[in-house]
């Protein structure tokens, strides 16, 4: 998903904010960056404010339009520090991630960013699909250019599932593992004799299952757990341990 984004920048000013863009891609895994009609570029200051995104400076593309830019792509996203006034489909950094992930493989978007002190014309936003606006401080609400791309990036980033520790996590027990898990628990309390009377098991069961139902056991977690409880019955009755492994 993150090689079929295209971030578009409209004649930035200041080749330093180009250079903080690059960063802020390659940072969230972002590579296609096309340049419309930048002001400087290349420049000594695009590439210090890369630091060490500089391949994604090399490779960026420049356009004489916004059209141009955007010629081969599905769906295209215009970002601005403005609320307008005119009704236009507007997205927050989220929803738009999540639209675009949600497209068929291959679909080509781009997400378009302004000039520094005007932003986006009418003309080139009626080119886009959506509006995407980061919420902020209504009197200040215009981030710096860098930061903008940031934000939408990271957002990005997280919808194409790279976020967290870059794993899936493991299943869950399911209700059937832990209703298992629960009766073996109170067969092994009365052979283990910590529960006698039966009038007193219901209460002791419910506190108990709030503790296991409350650490939300991995499917693999209940295996160990029931293994401790049939090593614990087998010791009860004086018969030894049994692999730790064994159900
Ligand atoms: N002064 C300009 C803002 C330019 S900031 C204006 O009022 O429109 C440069 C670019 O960064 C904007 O064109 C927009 O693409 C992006 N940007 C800055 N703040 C933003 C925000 N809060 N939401 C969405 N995009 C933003």
């Amino acid at each position: 998903m993150l090689s079929d984004i295209r971030i578009v920048l409209v004649e930035t000013t200041h080749p330093g904010n180009i250079g903080g863009v690059a960063r802020a891609m390659k940072n969230m895994g972002l590579s296609d960056l096309a340049l419309v009609s930048p002001k400087i570029f290349p420049s000594e200051q695009a590439t210090a404010r890369a630091s060490g995104a500089d391949d994604l400076l090399a490779a960026a593309r420049l356009f004489g339009s916004l059209k141009d830019a955007i010629a081969d792509c599905q769906l295209v996203i215009g970002a601005s520090a403005r609320l307008r006034t005119i009704a236009w489909p507007e997205l927050d950094p989220r929803t738009a991630a999540a639209e675009i992930a949600g497209l068929p493989e291959g679909t080509r978007s781009a997400i378009v960013f302004g000039r520094e002190h005007s932003g986006l014309t009418n003309g080139e936003l009626e080119q886009c699909h959506f509006l995407l606006h980061i919420a902020s401080n209504p009197e200040f609400s215009s981030l710096n250019l860098a930061c903008a791309v940031q934000v939408v990036a990271y957002e990005l980033y997280l919808a194409a599932g790279q976020g967290g520790s870059g794993r899936r996590s493991p299943p869950l027990a399911d209700g059937e593992q832990m209703a298992s898990f629960f009766d073996h628990l109170e067969r092994t309390l009365y052979d283990i004799r910590f529960l006698h009377a039966r009038r007193s098991s219901p209460s002791i069961m419910r506190r108990l299952r709030r503790i296991f139902n409350s650490a939300r056991i991995e499917a693999q977690e209940i295996h160990l757990l029931r293994g401790i409880l049939t090593a614990a019955q087998l010791s009860a009755a004086g018969a030894g341990t049994p692999h730790a492994e064994e159900n």
